[in-house]
């Protein structure tokens, strides 16, 4: 839409008449194009802003909008959510929290270190939030890392997450027993998966898309039998009706996860046979 948009007022400029200058032209151009630009910014903050958190268990919601889908329990004793997307968003994910409870964030966890899951921690530490993670996450965003050709410079101080954790975390808040799982070496090293039990709902992180396939991070120690091991400790949490929170994609149920699981541990058995026959080139397309 963007493209087609910029392409029909690229027509229309040159159409203007060969009588136009060429140095009216371009002004004209990068005019045309810089309203157009901020007129789709404006687009997209607004429909960012109308997006609201939608109720998936009693007191436990789930947003989308760009970035990991966020997790929220809000009740009478805390407002915590799990992942924070990206630093420009806060401002709308605030309001979609308001619409829920007047409290602020009191607790947010991470699901590991990337961007789109982190990008909100210094905002809402400086309003007050307790950040908490797996112990790999403070050291990457510590310390800065590289991610595919891009190098993400250390995180500020108070984007860190202050409570770390290496196997598991148990936060107890708004009547129930919620925790956080660590699972080595998945999407990236630094994973943690988040069970609400007396709300039946599982969120996965990244370890977990829902309708697409897995995206291992492995500048960042993940490996597939981390994702394997992902799916097969959430499908021993809960029942046949609990609600998975993909990180990414729709609200899930626990037979999409199987499905997922079930693909994944085809995947890896498959490319491992034709490793085992001496091949080093995988010429192997996932399906679902
Ligand atoms: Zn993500
Ligand atoms: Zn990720």
């Amino acid at each position: 839409m963007l493209q087609t948009q910029i392409n029909k007022t690229l027509w229309g400029i040159l159409m203007q008449g060969s009588a136009a200058t060429q140095s009216r032209l371009w002004i004209g151009l990068l005019l045309a194009i810089s309203a157009l630009l901020s007129s789709l910014t404006v687009l997209a903050q607004t429909e960012e802003t109308q997006i609201q958190a939608e109720q998936v268990a009693k007191g436990i919601y789930m947003r989308t909008g760009r970035g990991g889908n966020i997790g929220l329990s809000a009740g009478e004793d805390a407002t915590f959510i799990i992942d924070d997307q990206f630093a420009p968003l806060t401002d709308t994910i605030v309001t979609a929290i308001a619409a829920i409870t007047d409290r602020p964030v009191d607790y947010a966890l991470n699901t590991h270190w990337h961007g789109d899951h982190t990008g909100g921690n210094e905002n809402f530490g400086k309003q007050g939030a307790l950040i908490m993670a797996h112990a790999k996450v403070r050291s990457r965003m510590t310390e800065g890392c590289v991610a595919g050709e891009r190098s993400i410079e250390p995180a500020p101080k108070v984007a860190l997450p202050v409570v770390t954790f290496n196997d598991a975390l148990s936060l107890h808040v708004n009547s129930q027993t919620i925790k956080g799982i660590h699972i080595h070496h998945a999407h990236t090293d630094g994973d943690v998966i988040v069970y609400f039990r007396a709300g039946n709902v599982i969120h996965m992180g990244d370890t977990f898309f829902s309708g697409r396939h897995p995206y291992i991070d492995l500048n960042s120690g993940g490996h597939i039998d981390g994702v394997i091991k992902a799916a097969e400790v959430a499908l021993t949490l809960g029942d046949e009706s609990t609600k998975i929170i993909p990180e990414h994609g729709q609200l899930a149920s626990k037979a999409d996860l199987q499905r997922h699981y079930d693909m994944v541990v085809e995947v890896r058995a498959a490319v491992a046979a034709m490793i085992d026959s001496g091949k080093t080139h995988c010429p192997v397309r996932w399906q679902r």
